[in-house]
């Protein structure tokens, strides 16, 4: 028999009722037991110490798994922290950077205020990296980040953007207030740092960008990138705000860039020659060759506006090397023209970049030998900035080229770094004085002493002395006074074709 159906007692329905309520999940429903204290009722409080009992499982579940979801959570935004900050220093990477130009462009377009962005890259840094060690480097990037947070508003982004660069933006701030900011940024830079028992200076090239809406993230941070690019190229640690101008000056670089790539093949760069003449006699002892580019829009582009973005590019490399056999096979072609110019020498300027070529010397070489030229004729020219810098690499270049005979110059000497001292030492043979040491030769007395001293000291350091940018009979007469023995300017001949070279030196009555 069934004993629910056949039943009248209503607890048995008040139990099908409660187990009914429980399995549907109403854990805190309870059946009330009667007084009978019979079989039924210990079977209601058997149900009701379950459904406690199955109460308190499920609360120790929704627990746990609100636990878990936190953790879960948790381990979500720390991830999505570390894909968005910068591990060594805390501050934004990058992207998160980029978030939040993005958020403060749409921002400022609604409240009318644009935002800024800064780029900064140290000055100093990869010598305090490579003098003092990486760990010192990472502690300098620590107090730079430090300095950095400190002088912008709490509202603002610092960012590193990966090795020395970092940038920040700054939002709802006036032109003058952004300003303000950098030049606080550049001046927190100033002061030193100590790491351990060092002290470092390291200072930063800073640009800006300031733009009012239409303007995309990521043109706001090429923009302040250029801008920092221009501060570096002022002469470093500075802030300079961005300028179109200046987008239109890397556009033609890249413009030269691309141009400079083909102009060697298509046969559009020329050697013009300088006449280098002995004062005394007034012959003609050798010459410098200095390129020219023909450009067939733009005409003729002197070296000192293709030059630098050649180095900048390692182009430098591809027109060192068409200088250098041009050259050299002119002096070839002049030697068989004029076989009594036996001791005629041919000048060649070479960057700096150009001491790195691990064929230079077998270059030099091999050139010589197959224009069957004497090593001693050939003089290369290096800044002194290059001979300065006393790099082992490059040392040893120079050293190998003078083992080989070749002639070696200092160039621009009295421009840059000029110590004395090292004069005594350099792996050279002779020295060119700058042009800009004998502007006011004729004028200034004391600029006469100061010339005639520095002759003094090559002549001391037993080096021959060569003076550039002679324009007038007045200084040529002045640096003959002064005992120098070779000079070279527009007085005594411009650069000209190699054609017109010859006919130069038989005016000059050539040595035989
Ligand atoms: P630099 O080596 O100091 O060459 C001397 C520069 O002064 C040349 O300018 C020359 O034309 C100019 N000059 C000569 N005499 C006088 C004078 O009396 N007065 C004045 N005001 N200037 C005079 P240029 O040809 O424009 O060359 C500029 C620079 O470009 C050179 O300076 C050199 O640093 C670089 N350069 C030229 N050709 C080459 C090259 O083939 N390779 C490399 N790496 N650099 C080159
Ligand atoms: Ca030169
Ligand atoms: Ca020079």
């Amino acid at each position: 028999m069934n004993p629910v159906e056949g039943s009248e007692d209503p607890r048995l329905e008040h139990l099908v009722d409660g187990i009914v309520r429980l399995a549907a999940g109403e854990l805190d429903a309870r059946i009330e037991p009667s007084e009978r204290g019979d079989a039924i009722d210990a079977v209601i409080t058997g149900v009701n110490l379950l459904a406690e009992e199955l109460g308190h499982i499920y609360t120790e579940l929704e627990e746990r798994v609100a636990a878990r979801t936190a953790m879960l959570r948790r381990t979500q935004v720390e991830l999505e922290h570390m894909a968005k900050t910068d591990a060594l220093t805390g501050l934004a990477n990058r992207t998160l950077l980029n978030e939040r130009i993005q958020e403060a462009i749409r921002t400022g377009t609604e409240s009318g205020g644009a935002p800024a962005v800064l780029v900064l890259d140290l000055d100093s840094f990869k010598a305090i990296n490579d003098t003092l060690g990486h760990s010192a480097g990472d502690a300098v990037l620590i107090e730079v980040s430090r300095r950095l947070r400190s002088v912008v508003r709490a509202s603002d982004t610092v960012a590193r953007l990966g090795g020395d660069e970092f940038a920040a933006l700054i939002t709802g701030a006036g032109a003058d207030e952004v300003m303000l900011i950098a030049h606080r940024v550049w001046e927190a830079l100033q002061e030193s740092i100590d790491i351990g028992t060092e002290t470092v200076w390291t200072t930063a090239s800073i640009g800006i960008c300031l733009r009012d809406g239409g303007y995309s993230a990521e043109e706001m941070m090429r923009d302040a990138d250029i801008a920092m690019y221009q501060a570096k190229a002022q002469g470093r640690n500075k802030v300079q705000l961005f300028h179109p101008d200046m987008l239109n000056a890397v556009q033609e670089r890249s413009r030269i860039t691309a141009e400079l790539r083909t102009a060697a093949e298509s046969g559009q760069l020329a050697l013009l020659y300088q006449p280098v003449i002995e004062l005394a006699s007034g012959k003609v002892t050798g010459v410098e060759a200095l390129i020219r580019w023909h450009h067939p829009v733009h005409g003729t582009i002197m070296p000192d506006n293709f030059i630098s973005i050649a180095e900048e590019t390692g182009l430098i490399l591809e027109l060192g090397r068409w200088v250098l056999h041009e050259g050299i096979a002119q002096l070839g072609r002049w030697k068989q023209q004029a076989p009594q110019l036996t001791d005629f020498r041919l000048h060649i300027n070479l960057s700096a970049a150009e001491l790195l070529r691990s064929d230079l010397v077998g270059d030099v070489t091999g050139t010589l030998t197959r224009n069957e030229i004497e090593p001693s004729r050939l003089v290369l020219e290096i800044t002194e900035s290059v001979l300065m810098s006393r790099r082992t690499v490059e040392q040893q270049v120079l050293e190998k080229l003078r083992a080989v005979g070749v002639g070696l110059q200092i160039d621009d000497f009295g421009t840059g770094y000029s110590s004395i001292s090292y004069l005594r030492d350099l792996p050279a043979d002779t020295v060119k004085v700058d042009r800009s040491l004998i502007n006011n030769l004729e004028t200034d007395s004391r600029q006469q002493k100061f010339v005639a001293a520095i002759l003094q000291l090559i002549s001391a350091a037993e080096l021959e002395a060569i003076v550039e940018g002679i324009e007038t009979a007045g200084q040529a007469a002045s640096l003959q006074a002064m005992g120098c023995l070779y000079g070279q300017g527009y007085y005594y001949g411009r650069p000209v074709p190699a054609a017109e070279i010859l006919a130069r030196i038989s005016h000059s009555e050539p040595q035989m």
